[in-house]
């Protein structure tokens, strides 16, 4: 085939049928990784192949090999479908292969990406003057937003992290939620603070930190550059930090107050959870996932910082050929992110917000949270079943009596392929996990999913 737009047709065609079969094809994948081999493997041939061919070979091998993460029930792991515009919207970036380095590179991506930005601050409550970097996902939101601590917090100590390294550096104290996600902790690795620098403090309840601990380990400890980091939705339970009363010990001792709220930032969308992120406007960085509950396509994450010179020194790069860069007039997206060159994720993230707008991330907050009510509601009505968390925003833990008989069910559930969930442990004790953050859920995925855990349970004995 010599015309592209026969195969552009084709695959948007084939895209589109994909997403038709999603409320009702098996959420797990139907073949094993040795099919997969066996038909796209080998050496890799000395001969090309016809591009059309190529594609459609690909499409029919791996389609039964893909997870229906993008369905309407999946509740594993906090993912999150793709909206139909943000879809699109990726397809788009693909065809027009825009570098989203600078203005000159494209100016379509700079300025889509910087109103995105905007957008999404309003969204949060972050304040307008904060500075965003549109990366991968939560992991390097966390990484940008503590490299930006880390530049601040050193800088206020007279020390040049970009220049002179941590070595000899004064020392900086880590203060983080011993339910922390594990992000966190490879974000510290990998700027060189390490995980040992972490002091933690103990959560209540529902896994969100103790406040009185978190200013107890403050006062305690050595006067130096330090760290706070908050978290805005446990990965097991959806709680959310206290982050007036954490930012105000932070403040207290002069820390930086970083929020990872992957998820559990989108809380601040909704006037009806908007009081578990209350004080959202206090800390100093936020790192936010857009490819979880925005329902954009994987992968896409914003990190914001407070302070925007720390945030472009500790990431901003330039060299001599790279023209239009730094000139002020217009923000250089790379700039604030890790990347040189980058995909144009903009676009997906302006069309989410667009489609939505914010009636409608409301909407999907309030909607998803709902789901996970009425699923912890349903299932606790079955005998010797317990939910394990307080259900305040989209997470659901459920007990069926025993580790054994958790993971029995949890097993049963997953060969099923009605819905998929996973398993955690969390305070010792193994749960199934249920996770609501697409887009596309509605009462009768809620419905068949509680059948079918209703079924295995039964099974189970
Ligand atoms: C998912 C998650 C992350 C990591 O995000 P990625 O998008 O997987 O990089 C970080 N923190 C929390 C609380 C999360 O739920």
């Amino acid at each position: 085939m010599s015309d592209f737009g026969d195969l552009a047709r084709w695959t948007a065609d084939r895209v589109a049928a994909y997403r038709a079969s999603l409320p009702d094809r098996p959420v797990a994948p139907l073949v094993d990784p040795g099919h997969l081999r066996a038909n796209l493997g080998g050496d890799l041939p000395d001969a090309g192949t016809a591009a059309a061919e190529v594609v459609k070979q690909l499409a029919t091998a791996v389609e039964p090999a893909l997870v229906a993460t993008a369905g309407p029930r999946f509740f594993g792991f906090v993912v999150g479908g793709a909206l139909e515009s943000a879809t699109a919207a990726d397809m788009l970036a693909a065809g027009w292969d825009q570098i989203a380095f600078n203005f000159t590179t494209s100016p379509a991506a700079a300025i889509v990406e910087d109103i995105a930005g905007g957008w999404l601050k309003d969204l949060f409550g972050i304040p307008a003057s904060a500075s965003f970097g549109l990366v991968t996902g939560g992991q390097v939101g966390n990484n940008v937003a503590l490299a930006a601590a880390r530049h601040a917090v050193l800088a206020g100590a007279g020390w040049d992290v970009e220049e002179r390294g941590l070595m000899g550096a004064p020392q900086v104290r880590v203060v983080a939620g011993e339910e922390r996600h594990a992000t966190i902790d490879r974000a510290l690795r990998l700027l060189g603070l390490g995980t040992a620098a972490i002091e933690p403090v103990p959560s209540g309840p529902n896994g969100a930190i103790d406040p009185a601990a978190l200013a107890g380990i403050l006062a305690g400890g050595p006067k130096c550059p330090t760290i706070v980091c908050l978290q805005a939705g446990n990965v097991n339970t959806g709680a959310c930090d206290d982050l007036v009363a954490g930012c105000k010990a932070a403040r207290r001792h002069g820390a930086w107050v970083h929020v990872d709220g992957a998820f559990g930032l989108w809380a601040a969308a909704s006037p009806a959870t908007r009081h578990l992120v209350e004080g959202i406007e206090l800390a100093d960085s936020w790192s936010v996932d857009g490819h979880k509950w925005l329902n954009v396509p994987y992968d896409s994450g914003y990190a914001f910082c407070a302070h925007p010179e720390a945030h472009r020194a500790s990431m901003a790069f330039n060299a001599a050929y790279l023209t239009g860069h730094g000139d002020g007039a217009q923000r250089a997206p790379a700039d604030f992110v890790p990347e040189s060159s980058r995909r144009a994720r903009g676009f997906a993230t302006w069309a989410a917000l667009r489609e939505l707008g914010k009636d409608g991330v409301a909407e999907l907050v309030d909607r998803c949270c709902g789901h996970a009510r009425r699923l912890a509601g349903e299932l606790a009505k079955l005998d010797g079943v317990q939910i394990g968390n307080r259900v305040e925003l989209n997470q659901v833990l459920v007990d069926f009596g025993s580790d054994d008989r958790t993971e029995l069910v949890i097993r049963a559930v997953q060969q099923e392929g009605t819905f998929w969930a996973g398993g955690t442990t969390w305070r010792g004790r193994r749960y199934m996990r249920l996770s609501v953050s697409n887009y596309s859920t509605k009462d009768n995925d809620v419905d068949r999913t509680v059948d079918s855990i209703r079924r295995a349970a039964a099974a189970a004995g």
